[in-house]
C-alpha cells in the first residue's frame, strides 16, 4: 500500500465479472404452485448429538426467493462450535452450514436474475434489515439491526422461522443475498470461499492491498490458506507466521515467498518493519505485541478469529509509534462477496479440500478441532439421502 494514500471503499475497484449470462437452460421458470419441498439434511440435535440425520423444512418460494439444490458445503470451524453449544445456548434441532454452493430449482414470480439450473452460492448471512446505514453501504454484514445468519438465527420476515443452513439437499433464499457463481471453477472447491475466502479478501480490499505489498499471514488453517491465496493473486509478496518447522514447507506449497518463524528471535528480528499488513487468522488467544514490532509504518494487523478467552493486552506504544491501526473484519458484504467470487475465477483460485459423505461428518470435525485437515473439509450432498414425510425442524 502507498503510504498515506486513502483505504479505498470496498467497492472500489469493480471487477471484470459476468453481469449478464446467456441462459442455457431455456427461460426463467417461476415456480408453478409454489410448494413447500422438505430436505434431507444433517444437524445437530443437541450440544453433544453429533450430527445426525434430520429432514428440514424449507418454505415453498415467496416472490423475492430462489430455491436452490445444494450440490457442495463446506465445513467451517463456526460450525463445530454452534452445534456444539460452544458459543451459548442453541436451538435444536441445528443444521449448520455457510458455505454452500448449488444450482438454482426454482424461482419466485418476482426473481428475473436467477432461473433454473444457474450456479450459485450462498454464504453466512441470509437477510438483513435493508435499510440502515451499512445495508444501504452494501456492508450487510455490519447490518445495525443484525443480519441474519444462515443457520440458528431468527428470520423475521419468515415468521421468525430459525434459519437452518447447507448441510442440506435444498435451501430458499431471497434473491438479494444469493451469490453467483462462475462456471470455470470446481462448485466443491468454490463453497469455502463463501466463508474463508470472502472473510481474508474483504480486509485485504479494505486495506487497499495491490502489487508489490508485503502481506503477513498469522495461522495457516482454512482462513489463512485462502489469504495467502488471494494475497498472491493480488500481487503481493506474502509472508506466513508459523511457530512450527512443520509448517515451512506446507506455506511454499500454496505460495508463499517467506516464512517467518514466530517463536524464533533471529527469524522476527529479521522481519523487523518489513510488512504493510498481516491478516491474523488464529482463533485462540495469543500475544499479537511480537507481531507488531514486523509492521512498517501505517501498518495494519486485521484481527478475524473470534477467541474465546482473553488475549494479553495489547501494547500502545508499539502501535503509537509507527502509527499502526490494530483492526477486526467481519466477512463481507453482498456485493463484495460477488466481486470475489469474480475475482477468484479470473485468477482461477480456490480453497484446497478434502471432500466428504455425510457418514464421515463427525469424523471430520474431530479431525478439524485437531488441525487435521488440508485446509477445507465440503460436504458432498448427494449422500445426505432423502427426506422424510416428517420434517424435524
Ligand atoms: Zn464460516
Ligand atoms: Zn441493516
Amino acid at each position: 500500500m502507498t503510504p498515506g494514500r486513502p483505504v479505498p471503499p470496498p467497492l472500489a475497484k469493480p471487477l471484470p465479472g459476468n453481469p449478464t449470462r446467456l441462459d442455457p437452460h431455456g427461460s426463467t421458470q417461476h415456480a408453478p404452485s409454489a410448494t413447500a419441498r422438505p430436505a434431507a439434511a444433517y444437524g445437530a440435535t443437541a450440544s453433544d448429538s453429533g450430527l445426525v440425520p434430520l429432514t428440514v423444512a424449507r418454505r415453498a418460494p415467496k416472490d423475492d426467493d430462489v430455491e436452490i439444490a445444494i450440490e457442495f458445503c463446506g465445513l467451517c470451524h463456526s460450525d463445530v462450535h454452534a452445534t456444539r453449544g460452544e458459543w451459548g445456548t442453541q436451538n435444536y434441532p441445528l443444521v449448520p452450514g455457510h458455505e454452500i454452493v448449488g444450482r438454482v430449482s426454482r424461482v419466485g414470480a418476482g426473481v428475473d436474475d436467477f432461473a433454473p439450473g444457474d450456479l450459485v452460492g450462498v454464504g453466512c448471512m441470509v437477510d438483513s434489515c435493508r435499510e440502515c446505514d451499512s445495508c444501504l453501504d452494501g456492508l450487510e454484514q455490519y447490518c445495525e439491526n443484525g443480519m441474519t445468519g444462515t443457520y440458528g438465527a431468527v428470520d423475521s420476515r419468515n415468521g421468525d422461522a430459525v434459519t437452518q443452513g447447507g448441510y442440506a439437499t435444498s435451501v430458499v433464499v431471497d434473491r438479494r443475498y444469493v451469490l453467483r457463481v462462475p462456471e470455470n471453477l470446481d462448485p466443491a472447491a468454490v463453497a469455502p470461499l463463501l466463508c474463508a475466502g470472502i472473510t481474508t479478501y474483504s480486509p485485504l480490499r479494505h486495506f487497499g492491498v495491490e502489487a508489490g505489498d508485503v502481506v503477513g499471514v498469522v495461522g495457516l488453517g482454512g482462513l489463512g490458506h485462502m489469504a495467502v491465496k488471494l494475497a498472491k493473486a493480488m500481487g503481493a509478496d506474502v509472508k506466513v507466521f508459523t511457530t512450527s518447522d512443520s509448517k515451512v514447507a506446507a506455506a511454499r506449497e500454496l505460495g508463499a515467498d517467506g516464512v517467518i518463524l514466530s517463536r524464533d528471535e533471529t527469524s522476527m528480528a529479521a522481519a523487523d518493519r518489513s510488512i504493510d499488513v498481516i491478516i491474523d487468522t488464529v482463533a485462540a488467544p495469543h500475544d499479537l505485541n511480537p507481531y507488531f514490532r514486523t509492521l512498517r509504518r501505517d501498518g495494519a494487523l486485521f484481527q478475524l478469529g473470534l477467541p474465546s478467552g482473553a488475549m494479553p493486552p495489547v501494547n500502545p506504544g508499539a502501535l503509537i509509534r509507527r502509527r499502526i491501526a490494530y483492526a477486526g473484519s467481519l466477512i463481507g458484504g453482498i456485493a463484495e462477496t460477488q466481486e470475489m467470487l469474480d475475482f477468484c475465477a479470473e485468477h482461477g483460485v480456490v480453497s484446497d479440500i478434502e471432500v466428504v459423505g455425510a457418514g464421515q461428518l463427525n469424523e471430520a470435525y474431530d479431525r478439524m478441532v485437531a488441525g487435521d485437515v488440508k485446509y477445507r473439509f465440503v460436504l458432498d450432498t448427494s449422500t445426505l439421502g432423502t427426506p422424510s414425510e416428517k420434517a424435524d425442524a
